[in-house]
This record gives structure tokens, sequence and C-alpha cells, in this order.
């Protein structure tokens, strides 16, 4: 009965590998990997394995979370109110621009490439 538990605890705490794979894709893809740890990972994989939800103050589990639809709250902090944050950079010369000038006029002033928003 005891080992049956056990078995039963390891297959609800322990996520999918392809959950696993997927989560590490979009933390991959939203620039947040270096910042997780293994165990964020494995929660993250959790929540979307079970379809559950993540209590957490960590920025990037919550980014990461939201990339994935995963349902959270924060447990002090306010959370994230946008998913990203952008920066205006040229495409010539690497120029950043400040993000609040004009993006209507897209050009860059010292090479004239199209300045372009981009994920910081
Ligand atoms: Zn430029």
């Amino acid at each position: 009965m005891h080992i049956l538990l056990d078995q039963l605890e390891i297959n609800i705490l322990t996520p999918d590998n392809d959950d696993l794979k997927r989560i590490e894709n979009l933390a991959k893809a939203t620039g947040d990997i270096n910042g997780l740890s293994p165990v964020d990972l494995d929660v993250l994989a959790l929540a979307m394995s079970i379809d559950g939800g993540i209590a957490t103050d960590d920025h990037r589990v919550q980014n990461v979370a939201e990339s994935a639809g995963i349902y959270w709250i924060p447990v002090i902090g306010e959370g994230i109110s946008e998913k990203w944050d952008w920066i205006m950079k040229c495409r010539g010369c690497g120029k950043i621009w400040p993000s609040e000038m004009d993006i209507v006029s897209r050009e860059c002033d010292d090479c004239g490439s199209e300045i372009r928003l981009v994920r910081k």
C-alpha cells in the first residue's frame, strides 16, 4: 500500500516529458531559460501536464507561464503587467533608441535604416 502511494505521488509530481520539452522550448523563445532553474521548469511543465496553476513571484516563471497559457497568480508581488520589455533598435547600425520616440517615423537618424521594435 505504501509503495502504491509513493508511485502515485511520483506519477502526480513528475511532469510529462513532452510538456517539459514544450516548456523548455517556450522558455528559450521568451529568453527566460537562463534565469530558470530545473525545478522552475519542472513546476511549469507540471502545471501544464495537470492543467494546474502556479503561485509565483518569479517574473521569469510568470512570463513563461503566460506564454504557455498556464494560469498563475502572484504570491506577494503584483506580477507583470506586460509580457515583454520592448526596445526600439535600428536594423542598420544597431543603435538603441528611447522607446518613447515617435514610432511612426521609424527611421534611424544616424544611418537612415528602419527602426524596429524588438524584445529586450
Ligand atoms: Zn541606424
